[in-house]
């Protein structure tokens, strides 16, 4: 019999499938999480998670759990504790509902390997990264044993957990501290891009109180262009949370500006400006779904000198469907965070292709990366939560300071000798030169 007989021959009872020679199965407690986990180490067989499903990589071990039976939400004083497979917009709503506001990121649909590896999104520059608010886990480990992780219970596997949780084990919930709910004003505008306008926003953006952020993405504008110079575009959003600290980008030519007040989550995510407002580029044509992505993140810090790069990587991009996203962090990630060294900015390289062939592909991936590895020396490391195991061991080498990376290799080594946790962030194989 194969490893997988043998685990679908223990797990009988739990109406597990067979897919794509892996075993999937969706528990319903936590119990059942457990003896799922115990069942695969007896086996010898890795295990990967389900969260939102945006990252790819939960759908990759020998079983695969999906943790859509865990949805519940309860408050907990100014907390929130919810179930290992809830979505950001259901957590934004139910925090809403009870007047809190925790921070997440910006897209209905994602997951918890968000909160759990990173998260960043409008309250950032006010309340730090998502994995700054988490407070405690529930934690299914390696041996299938359930273990409450928190500053007061096992510290260290705490400390370790955030920001690289899905190396350690299940989380079948957690619990994240929230602030009172304030709505939130929308400005965005889109100008020509250069790199003197980059600049100007850098310096702009640095400057705003923690209450406002302003993300900013350049990207193509489309076949059907707004009259305007230049075919690349730079669109600059920025939120405010309180009412007395508005203020706007001091650039010129706007080629189209629009405003909103009063925010909620629901509309923030539903009016997410880059991908769904903008009169056009990106995702104007609506083939978001028929393309292929490739997508490094790294945190890139206030005095970078990036802009003319960029602006010039841009220029040479393999597809008009590529993109930069200057996602604000900087403000309070500075005074929280103990996870990712303090920068101004996660800039997300996207790169897209619609012809389906490898050399398509190749291009724009050796594209992303190399502007990744222009931006290294102006920025605090890479963003954990895109790299897996295949080929991105190099980059992982640039998430963590490396006093942390020797922490967290120490408890990869006690809590997961095995590496039975593999699929997501190559903790491991860093440890293995
Ligand atoms: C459309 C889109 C928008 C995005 N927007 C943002 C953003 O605004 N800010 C930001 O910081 N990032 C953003 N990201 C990146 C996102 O944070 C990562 O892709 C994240 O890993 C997705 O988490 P998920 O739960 O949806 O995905 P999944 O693929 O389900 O999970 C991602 C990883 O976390 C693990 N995991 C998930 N749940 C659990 C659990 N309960 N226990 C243990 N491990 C678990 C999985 O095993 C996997 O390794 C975005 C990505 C996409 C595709």
């Amino acid at each position: 019999m194969s490893r997988l007989d043998d685990l679908a021959h223990a797990l009988a009872g739990l109406g597990t499938r067979l897919h794509d020679q892996r075993l999937v199965a969706r528990p319903r407690d936590v119990e059942e999480v457990a003896a799922c986990v115990r069942a695969a180490n007896g086996a010898k067989c890795s295990v990967s998670v389900v969260g939102g499903n945006h990252s790819g990589y939960g759908q990759t071990g020998d079983l695969v759990l999906e943790m859509s039976n865990f949805t519940e939400m309860q408050r907990e004083g100014s907390c929130l504790r919810v179930g290992g497979g809830v979505t950001l917009e259901p957590l934004a709503l139910f925090a809403q509902a009870q007047g809190l506001a925790a921070p997440l990121g910006t897209a209905p649909t994602v997951g918890l390997g968000l909160v759990l590896q990173g998260g960043v999104g409008h309250l950032t520059r006010s309340r730090g990264m998502s994995v700054d608010s988490v407070r405690a886990l529930q934690l299914v480990t390696c041996t299938g044993r359930v273990v409450e992780v928190s500053g007061d219970e096992e510290p260290e596997l705490f400390a370790g957990a955030k920001g690289c949780a899905p190396n350690f084990g299940v989380v079948v919930s957690l619990t994240l501290e929230a602030a009172p709910f304030r709505l939130c004003a929308s400005a965005r505008r889109v100008f020509p891009a250069s790199g003197a306008a980059l600049r100007t926003y850098m310096a702009w953006a640095a400057s705003l109180p923690n209450d406002c952020s302003a993300d900013c993405c350049l990207y193509f504008r489309d076949e059907s262009a707004l009259p305007g110079e230049g075919d690349l575009l730079m669109g600059v959003y920025d939120f405010n949370f309180d009412a007395g600290a508005s203020g706007e980008v001091p650039l010129e030519k706007v080629l189209w500006q629009t405003s909103r007040e009063s925010l909620g989550p629901k509309e923030l995510m539903a009016h997410e400006p880059y991908l769904l407002e903008q009169p056009e580029g990106i995702c104007k044509t609506g083939c978001l779904s028929t393309r292929s992505f490739f997508v490094r993140a790294c945190f890139v810090r206030k005095d970078a000198d990036i802009a003319d790069v960029l602006v010039e990587c841009l220029e040479q991009a393999p597809s008009r469907h590529c993109f930069v996203h200057f996602q604000h962090t900087g403000g309070a990630v500075a005074q929280s965070s103990g996870v990712f060294a303090a920068a101004e900015w996660s800039v997300v390289i996207s790169g897209a292709w619609e012809e389906k062939t490898e050399a398509a592909a190749a291009a724009v991936r050796a594209w992303v990366l190399g502007i990744v590895q222009r931006l290294l020396p102006s920025s605090s490391g890479t963003y954990a939560t895109d790299l897996g195991p295949q080929d991105d061991v190099a980059l992982a080498k640039h998430s963590f300071e490396p006093q942390r990376l020797e922490r967290l290799l120490d408890l990869k080594r006690k809590w997961d000798p095995e590496n039975m946790f593999r699929h997501g962030f190559p903790l491991a194989q860093l440890g293995e030169d």
